[in-house]
């Protein structure tokens, strides 16, 4: 609203688009120390994230490939605003192939896939999104992978193909990287994740969708260094999933009080106290959602009152499940009493750390707030 007040206060055009030039040259800026915090870089790096991405240093090719998906992770791509769409498609990277975004069809989409492999042999990256139906389906014509098809190959066949020639495999969202929903039991397609379809291993941004500003500050860390990032045991990049949702979340504070909401819409959902109670599986997700969100830094699911589902972590419709209610009990030596009166119960040495200070905080909550009841 102010910035609206201070341009239409100027008297020449000269002047206004001069603001709208500075401003919009500070919100890159701003966003280039958002993209360097999220890579975990010193803010002497800003000029030169700025930098490459505004040159584009390498304008590396990009062969998007398409598998087992519902299409929402080139729809968080293009949901870019720092860079926008068209400079990431366009300047930054050469996007040569990509299924749902290029004019192209039919054999000219077929030409430009393979023109871009002959002419980028070796260094080309290659974005995968969606799983990879690895079962035959039945019938006399089923075919190994033939529950995907793509202009006559499978989908198995295809990610071989284009695979094998690039000099970075990079998964987006969770379906390419773990499979996702449709790797879910009963799994009918025997869909999995593309590194276990093919064999080759793959850098891996999950996310249902994946968060757009993660895989810029992947590009931009490619363009800077030559080089992907440092990643977990997942292959998943450290500056964006080496910490748990639950450490960095915006209601730890309640959590650490004993604040807990218990059904969806009492007075402690409105006060915006934790959710794990209604099924948050923040302690056992790792993912920088509550420092980047989503859309632009607008908001994420915890922030918008809804328990976190889990959802980069591998085989997470599985293992999450059911998504409303707490994580089913173990023993945890020592601290299981206390921390079971405060609903904290979780899966994993990880857990441990977190139930014991559940069972500290259920302890001293005891002593000065009796306005929750327990279990
Ligand atoms: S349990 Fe969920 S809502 Fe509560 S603090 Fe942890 S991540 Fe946030």
């Amino acid at each position: 609203m102010c910035r609206v007040k201070k341009e239409y206060s100027l008297k020449t055009v000269e002047d206004r688009l001069g603001i709208l030039e500075s401003l919009d040259r500070r919100e890159f800026l701003n966003f280039c120390a958002k993209i360097t915090a999220t890579l975990g870089l010193a803010s002497a790096f800003i000029p030169k994230v700025a930098k490459a991405i505004e040159q584009g240093a390498r304008k590396p090719s990009v062969i998007w490939l398409h598998f087992a998906e519902c299409t929402a992770d080139s729809e968080a791509f293009i949901r870019s605003t720092y860079p926008s769409t068209e400079e990431l498609l366009l300047n930054i990277l050469s996007v040569d192939y990509h299924e749902t975004l290029m004019a192209a069809s039919g054999e000219a989409a077929e030409g430009a896939l393979k023109s871009a492999m002959a002419e980028n042999k070796g260094k080309y990256l290659a974005v995968c999104e969606g799983a990879i139906p690895m079962a035959t389906p039945p019938g006399p014509a089923g075919v190994p992978g033939g529950y995907l098809t793509l202009a006559g190959k499978t989908g198995i066949e295809l990610a071989r193909e284009v695979l094998k020639d690039a000099a970075a495999v990079i998964c987006v969202g969770t379906c390419s990287s773990f499979g996702g929903v449709q790797a879910q039991r009963p799994n009918p397609t025997g869909a999995v994740g593309v590194e276990e379809a093919t064999g080759i291993a793959t850098l891996k941004i999950p996310g249902c969708p994946h968060n757009v500003i993660n895989s810029v500050a992947t590009i931009v860390n490619y363009l800077l260094l030559g080089s992907l990032p440092a990643t977990d045991k997942h292959g998943r990049p450290l500056f964006a999933f080496g910490k748990r949702v639950h450490d960095q979340c915006q209601r730890r504070a309640h959590f650490d009080a004993g604040q807990f909401v218990e059904k969806f819409g009492d007075e402690a959902a409105k006060q915006g106290w934790c959710l794990y109670k209604v099924g948050c599986k923040g302690p056992q997700t790792y993912h920088n959602c509550p420092l980047v969100e989503y859309n632009d830094g607008c908001s994420w699911p915890v922030k918008g009152g809804h328990p976190c589902a889990g959802c980069s972590e591998p085989q997470f419709w599985d293992n999450m499940q059911p998504f409303y209610e707490r994580l089913p009990d173990i023993h945890l030596p020592g601290v299981e009493a206390s921390a079971d009166k405060v609903g904290f119960t979780l899966v994993g040495g990880a857990a441990v750390g977190v139930a014991a200070h559940a069972a500290y905080t259920f302890a001293n909550r005891k002593k000065f707030d009796g306005t929750l009841k327990d279990e």
